[in-house]
């Protein structure tokens, strides 16, 4: 256990500590590089843009040119983070030493990013932080781990063990990633490591309210709106066990919502009495493509549905795009959803059974 002590002194429940081989690895990575890419996934959320935004406050401190970057602009909600201005939505002229992929595990899930840069990132040299359980890694170095709350939470990690500086403003974005993977430290992601890196980041200086407040608490009208519109038009399945609904370009307009309001609706869903598994579904600019949220209680594995449909996630927040039109995803999905949930309750009377 000697070399799985943090390089912070005093007791910790910050365990498991990240494989310090894998930290060499990256380090020695990280050291030589001055100009370094942190990218976040599309659609982005509050963990891969708290990772790409902090690790380059953290990489910043040491002299290096960070520039962070996502395909998709950061939603409004997310404005305070510190170093938003500095997000990039291509990566320039592709001067890059290294290349830090951040809260995916594939190259594909950079989107347009990827499409833009495809022949500099297939060749680049990228650390892969992330917490996917879907995640086959994409970098020389991949740091992944599916029991961490967030991706941050790792990155905090990384920086207690390489002993790294954490400033106020990293430990902010930090502790965005983990409020809002793990629903303000609701979910049961939330471990005692979850709950130690807040600590270390509140300790740091992040105030938890800068970040709940606009994203959990104030809402522009429309998109109240836009949920309750969505409520008021949910379907459901399996004696409501199942509940989906979707929106459409015509659903924003009628609600004066824009595309990045959509967020909240299927946790909405997800939390009516009875229900296992909720979905959204969303339609908005190309009739030929959907996308997918997906939300379910314990046991049900929505992972599992969306790596069958050609995305991913986690056991219960998962999501897809799928290349057909709004009705027939709907079908096809709500379809494996049954298939899914009748498997587990079937393992589950099984399991029953035999006790
Ligand atoms: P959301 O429903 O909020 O878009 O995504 C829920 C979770 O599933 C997130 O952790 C997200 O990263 C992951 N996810 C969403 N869509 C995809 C996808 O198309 N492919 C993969 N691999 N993961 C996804
Ligand atoms: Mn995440």
């Amino acid at each position: 256990m000697t070399n799985n002590q943090p390089a912070t002194s005093g007791p910790s429940l910050l365990t498991p500590l990240l494989n310090p081989t894998q930290i060499e690895q990256a380090m020695a990575l990280i050291m030589p590089a001055q100009r370094i890419a942190l990218l976040a996934h599309e659609h982005p959320d509050g963990d891969c843009l708290g990772s790409a935004l902090g690790f380059a406050q953290i990489l910043r401190q040491l002299g290096k040119i960070c520039v962070p970057a996502c395909a998709d602009p950061a939603p409004r909600a997310f404005s305070f983070l510190p170093g938003i201005e500095t997000l990039q939505t291509t990566l320039g002229d592709e001067n890059f030493d290294l290349v830090i992929a951040l809260d995916a595990g594939e190259l594909s899930r950079y989107g347009a990013l990827y499409e833009q840069h495809r022949e500099f990132l297939d060749h680049a040299t990228i650390v892969n932080i992330d917490h996917h359980i879907s995640s086959s890694g994409c970098g020389q170095v991949n740091i992944i781990e599916p029991e961490a709350a967030s991706t941050t939470e790792l990155l905090v990690l990384f920086q207690q063990q390489s002993g790294l500086p954490l400033g106020k403003e990293a430990a902010l974005c930090l502790l965005t990633g983990l409020i809002t993977d793990t629903g303000s430290f609701q979910y049961p992601s939330t471990t005692a490591r979850t709950m130690e890196a807040g600590a270390i980041l509140v300790a740091a200086g992040a105030d938890a309210e800068t970040i709940v407040k606009p994203i959990f608490r104030t809402r522009p009208l429309a998109q109240a709106r836009l949920t309750a519109l969505a409520v008021q038009q949910a379907q459901t399945s399996s004696d409501g066990r199942i509940i989906w609904t979707y929106a459409t370009r015509e659903t924003l307009t009628t609600t004066g919502a824009t595309a990045d309001m959509d967020d909240a609706i299927v946790g909405t869903l997800r939390d009516i009495e009875n229900v296992q598994v909720s979905a959204f579904f969303k339609c908005y600019d190309n009739p030929e493509t959907t996308r997918v949220s997906l939300r379910s209680n314990t046991p049900y594995n929505v992972a599992a549905v969306c790596m069958r449909l050609g995305g991913g996630g986690h056991p219960r927040a998962a999501g897809a795009t799928i290349h057909k039109p709004l009705q027939e995803t709907i079908a096809l999905v709500i379809a494996e959803i049954q298939k899914e949930m009748q498997a587990e309750d079937q393992t589950s009377h099984n399991n029953t059974a035999l006790l």
